[in-house]
């Protein structure tokens, strides 16, 4: 039975060290990481990741979507596996934690049971996902949400990248098929439980000086794309009072953006980061102007609803008022997402066990766990970020808040193996 004298940690310096070999694998003169899937330093790097879990003596498989697994077997008294793990592949000129972090903590995880002999009822696996991040192919999560069935099989056939690149060959470059998605599939009832450790990316933690949360949720996210249409015209000889001025009215729906998230601040925040006047002349009256509403909101779906509702209404209302168009695109509509309850006790326990302070956070990110929870029991931890900032070379966690993080999660392992059946 384990209780609160069970204190030892992982490996820390030797995490950390790991941490900055795989950083080197397209690193920039800025110290920056620049790895997305399925270049040719993400294929060194899975070279070097893969070679290292068989080193381990783990069961290693490479799924239809190039996800990575390594399988430690367990007692065998309990069936299934306890699944931890991350992602390799990065932003352009990206950070070395981002990904990296709750790979490498899943690997120094399963080296520490070995040599602290820790034995486990389940199978313990770790996963490293393919193209998590935004990628030139437009999938991000692409290799959890493969992985869950949440992509169309015809549509990913035909995908291609902006260079041209089909996405069956770049799956292939990764040791991925197509082909082999149904047997993907097949494995969900293996998967008991996923833990997936990040970095915060945000400035939560740091703010209260706690070291790690357990993620409960990820926040909603909804982006939409707007298209005002109004009247070009000449800037001179056009009066104000005959004006049909696309961007005024986009300007006052941007106010809008703000005004209701802020109403909300605690659970919502939104976003218009891209803008397109046309015809963007000086002596003009704009005609057209395109721009992107994002928003994402942690609370239920309700809320998260009626924070879209204000939005949209406000916007109709300029629209009308101002006698322009308003057309609407919608890119991304997700409902927050609830993670295992179940899972998230585990960890605020954990973190309890091994003396460390923990709160629970919404991740206000998307990240692979989101899509996992659709086929397992899904849980985040987070760790604490240093200024929130996060996909920049500047993004940074303290070796003090991974060793919490590492403590907790090792505690969290033993704590789950005893929980699930
Ligand atoms: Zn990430």
């Amino acid at each position: 039975m384990l209780n609160q004298t069970d204190m030892r940690g992982i490996n820390i310096d030797r995490l950390m060290q790991e941490i900055d070999e795989y950083a080197q694998y397209g690193m920039n003169e800025q110290k920056g990481v620049t790895r997305p899937s399925f270049s040719a330093e993400d294929i060194k790097v899975r070279k070097k990741f893969v070679g290292e879990l068989e080193e381990m003596g783990l069961e290693v498989t490479i799924d239809g979507a190039g996800n990575i697994w390594g399988k430690k077997k367990g007692t065998g008294k309990k069936k299934g596996t306890i699944v931890v793990g991350s992602h390799l592949d990065s932003v352009p000129n990206g950070g070395k934690f981002d990904g990296p972090l709750g790979t490498l903590m899943a690997k120094e995880l399963l080296v520490t049971l070995e040599e602290q002999q820790i034995e486990l009822d389940h199978d313990v696996e770790i996963v490293s996902f393919t193209a998590e991040e935004s990628n030139d192919f437009n999938l991000s999560t692409f290799g959890s949400r493969s992985f869950t069935g949440k992509l169309d099989i015809d549509e990913l056939r035909t995908a291609e990248d902006s260079a041209g690149t089909k996405l069956t060959d770049a799956l292939v470059s990764v040791g991925g098929s197509l082909d082999a998605y149904p047997k993907m599939y097949e494995t969900h009832k293996d998967k008991k439980a996923f833990i997936e450790l990040h970095i915060e990316q945000g400035k939560r933690l740091e703010e209260k000086n706690i070291p790690v949360a357990a993620v409960d949720r990820i926040a909603g996210v909804y982006r939409n794309k707007i298209t005002i249409t109004g009247e070009a015209n000449h800037s001179g000889t056009t009066t104000m009072g005959n004006r049909i001025d696309a961007l005024t009215a986009a300007a006052e729906m941007i106010l809008s953006v703000e005004r209701v998230c802020r109403e909300h601040q605690e659970d919502v925040v939104g976003t218009v980061g891209k803008a397109d006047v046309s015809p963007n002349a000086m002596n003009i009256v704009p005609g057209k102007v395109e721009f992107t509403i994002e928003i994402r909101g942690k609370s239920d779906s309700e809320a998260f609803r009626q924070v879209i509702d204000s939005v949209l209404t406000a916007c109709n209302q300029t629209a009308a008022d101002r006698g322009v168009s308003m057309d609407q695109e919608i890119i991304i509509d997700q409902d927050p997402i609830l993670l295992d309850k179940g899972m998230a006790d585990i960890l605020t326990r954990s973190a309890a066990n091994v003396n460390e302070s923990c709160m629970t956070l919404t991740s206000m990110a998307v990240h692979d766990a989101a899509h996992m929870a659709s086929v397992t029991k899904s849980v985040m931890l987070f760790v604490k970020s240093i200024d929130g900032k996060s996909h920049c070379p500047e993004e940074y966690s303290t070796t003090e808040d991974i060793a919490a993080a590492g403590k907790v999660l090792l505690n969290a392992l033993q704590l789950t193996d005893e929980t699930l059946n």
